[in-house]
């Protein structure tokens, strides 16, 4: 019988091999790489596990003098580099997929701080970050090496098992695309100029690629087609297109996309739409025979099925969907597309490789614990002796423990004290950007909705007492937090002073819908990490006055973890909302505040009609304090008493999520996992003395 989705599954040749369906991973950072070889490999495996055809890694540095310390990424800098490459493409064989790897040299957006090589780029150049630091013009010899670098790293990485071998020029993060850009590449010899030239260094590559390994693997060429910089970059209507037309049969395959990262891993709040790039794309299967892949946060199967029969790609190439399900492959071929979780696109990934720690996924709390955990996103162990669980709100933390509890088979009840479950990830969905972010809350309503073995009750605003009454021995307790209205935060730790005659509104208030009909409103971020930011939107959005404070020196400066603090701060200006940055929070009077610069001190006087905190939370756990103190006085009545999410540890959803999970994956678990929540580490080996 055939289905819709066929099309999907069928084996697509790339060069000498041949994937078994078009799910392509494209390569992504995990925040392992070299350091953590076993966690990587883990990552890799359950993607093909999952069902991908392709399975890549993430950027692979040929060269010390493309050092990214500290951030984690794969290495190829010598043939000792092989074993724990070898790993990776050895698990993803395992599973039946075909491994790739990102080859990578990055040019001036590299670091060098570990190796202190010179740092390499078309032209002499100051970094991009504030490194204090300038790269120097390549010179010949420089060329050179850098293409026997390549061509080394291409022979190992075909030794260390790789089917497809990627040149790369994308993100604006390495020497090839360097070259291509004008305003990177002012060289005046055959590597400058033309377009032709500044070609030149990426055909090379190509093409010596192809001559060292090209009989056995495959040659990827990721080209970033787009810069999204109009006239100031390279855009996919000029020199984007005459690239792909100029090299369109050399490689085997191209994996397009656009440039920066921001761009190309845009988050929902600024890019709501899957398939976000496929204007910018859609020309390449036009101009080569050679199979190609795109990505745009694709998870629906139906979108999928529909730009390969129009004829826009041959792979569906996905990152950040094939980080929140590995298995979205085998659900869709297994008519369980219900069961996938979506992708929301809060790159809370992308912000563990800023960060320079293994990556985690908000909707997926497995990612990442494949190795260190032994987690599979897929299964759980089924129950011990225990019957029962009470799980008391129902949150990111309490909604992702009931699902495991009752996947792993207890009887679940689960107590809600307001009408809607879904807690705080319900409601900041309301709020202006932040709409998919709802998908946390109806993936796992759906898979409760699904299962017999759970109760689910609203308006259940449990008390102590009522907790002792139900009786049930194992409770788990994920009531979440509530914002300060004092004032306490980052940078004043006592309360503000506040004649308490001036409006104050608290962000539950704008996520409940309940505006101010006036404006301006004062919004105090001492937070400073995104919900300040999206309530200025939401209030201007809402046709309110708004005027925005923060102690930091900029918009919701965590944000740059998640590559969208330009934007925020952009948005803001754009919409005509009043800066009032590196000022913090003095007095609240009658008519407005009293704020003073964090660097002077230097007061000024703000008038507004309302004030609303985003400071600090406080951790609602008087329930679990209650139920606590009875269960010391009484300690046969509850065997398991856990608080778990946000009234445990305020933090990102990602956090309540991953607390909810581990809770759900320890209860009656081996004794020495509750011991608190280790996990295995890759000690580096000092035995062999290499
Ligand atoms: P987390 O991020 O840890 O999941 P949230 O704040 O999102 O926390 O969710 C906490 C949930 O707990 C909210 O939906 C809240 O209504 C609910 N809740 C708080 N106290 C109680 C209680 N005593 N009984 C039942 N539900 C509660
Ligand atoms: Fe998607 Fe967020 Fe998970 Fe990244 S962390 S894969 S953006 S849900």
């Amino acid at each position: 019988m055939t289905n819709k989705y066929d099309v999907l599954f069928e084996p697509v040749q790339i060069g000498p091999v041949t994937a078994k369906n078009r799910f392509y991973q494209v390569p992504h950072c995990t925040g392992m790489g070299y350091l953590r070889p076993r966690a990587e490999a883990a990552v890799r495996a359950m993607k093909a596990e999952g069902g991908w055809g392709v399975v890549s890694s993430q950027e692979t540095e040929i060269h010390p003098t493309s050092d990214l310390s500290p951030c984690p990424e794969n290495r190829l800098w010598d043939d000792r580099d092989i074993p724990a490459l070898r790993l990776m493409s050895d698990a993803i064989h395992e599973k039946d997929s075909l491994a790739a790897i990102q080859l990578a040299h990055n040019g001036y957006h590299a670091y060098n701080n570990a190796s202190r090589a010179p740092l390499l780029a078309p032209s002499d150049i100051s970094l991009h970050n504030l490194n204090p630091k300038q790269a120097r013009g390549m010179d010949k010899e420089d060329i050179r090496n850098l293409r026997k670098w390549h061509r080394d790293a291409a022979r190992r990485a075909r030794e260390a098992g790789f089917d497809i071998v990627y040149v790369y020029a994308g993100h604006c993060m390495t020497l090839v695309q360097h070259f291509l850009l004008p305003r990177l590449n002012d060289r005046t010899d055959e590597y400058g100029g033309s377009l032709e030239n500044r070609a030149r260094l990426m055909r090379e590559l190509l093409e010596e690629t192809k001559e060292e390994i090209g009989d056995d693997c495959a040659v990827a060429m990721r080209f970033a087609v787009d810069e999204m910089m109009g006239v100031d970059g390279m855009q996919a209507a000029e020199e984007g297109r005459a690239i792909v037309e100029m090299l369109a049969e050399l490689p085997d395959l191209w994996d397009v996309n656009v440039s920066d990262w921001s761009n190309d891993s845009a988050t929902s709040r600024f890019a709501p739409n899957e398939g976000y790039q496929t204007p910018y794309i859609e020309f390449v299967k036009q101009v080569t025979t050679k199979p190609v892949v795109a990505v745009g946060r694709l998870t629906s199967p139906d979108l999928m099925v529909s730009m390969v029969n129009r004829g826009i790609v041959d792979f569906i190439g996905a990152a950040r969907p094939s980080i929140a399900d590995p298995f979205i492959p085998n659900k869709i071929k297994e008519g369980r597309i219900e069961e996938i979780r979506e992708c929301i696109g809060c790159n809370i990934c992308v912000s563990a490789d800023n960060l320079a720690v293994p990556i985690r996924c908000t909707q997926n709390p497995t990612m990442g614990e494949e190795w260190r955990r032994g987690w599979h996103p897929e299964k759980i162990d089924p129950k011990g002796e225990e019957e029962a669980a009470l799980v008391i709100g129902a949150g990111p933390s309490g909604l992702e423990c009931a699902m495991q509890l009752a996947r792993r088979g207890y009887h679940v009840t689960l107590a809600e004290a307001s009408s809607e479950l879904g807690g705080r990830a319900r409601l900041e969905a309301k709020l202006t950007g932040l709409n998919a972010w709802k998908r946390v809350v109806d993936h796992r309503v759906y898979d409760l909705q699904q299962r017999g073995n759970v109760e689910i009750f609203l308006e259940s605003d449990l008390s102590a007492d009522q907790v002792v009454e139900l009786g049930i021995p194992n409770v788990f307790v994920a009531t979440g937090s509530s914002w300060r209205s004092d004032g306490l935060g980052r940078h004043s730790r006592t309360k503000i002073p506040n004649s308490g005659k001036l409006r104050l509104i608290a962000p539950d208030d704008i996520m409940l819908g309940k505006l101010p009909t006036d404006g301006p409103v004062l919004i105090y971020d001492d937070e400073q990490i995104y919900l300040g930011g999206v309530l200025a939107e939401h209030l201007n959005e809402n046709g309110i006055e708004v005027i925005f404070v923060t102690p930091a020196t900029m918009v919701s400066p965590w944000t740059e973890s998640t590559l969208e603090q330009g934007r925020i701060q952009k948005s803001l200006i754009d919409r005509g909302v009043t800066l009032r940055i590196s000022h913090s929070l003095q007095s609240i009077d009658e008519t407005g505040c009293t704020l003073g610069c964090v660097y002077s001190g230097k007061d000024q006087k703000v008038e507004c009609s309302s004030i609303l905190l985003v400071t600090e939370r406080v951790r609602n756990c008087t329930l679990f304090n209650e139920v606590e103190k009875f269960q010391e006085a009484k300690p046969e009545q509850f065997k398991t008493l856990k608080l778990i999410g946000d009234a445990a540890s305020p933090g990102l959803i990602v956090d309540a999520v991953f607390s909810g999970h581990m809770a759900a994956r320890h209860f009656e678990a081996d004794p020495d996992l509750e011991a608190d929540e280790y996990f295995q580490r890759e000690i580096i080996n000092l035995e062999d003395g290499s």
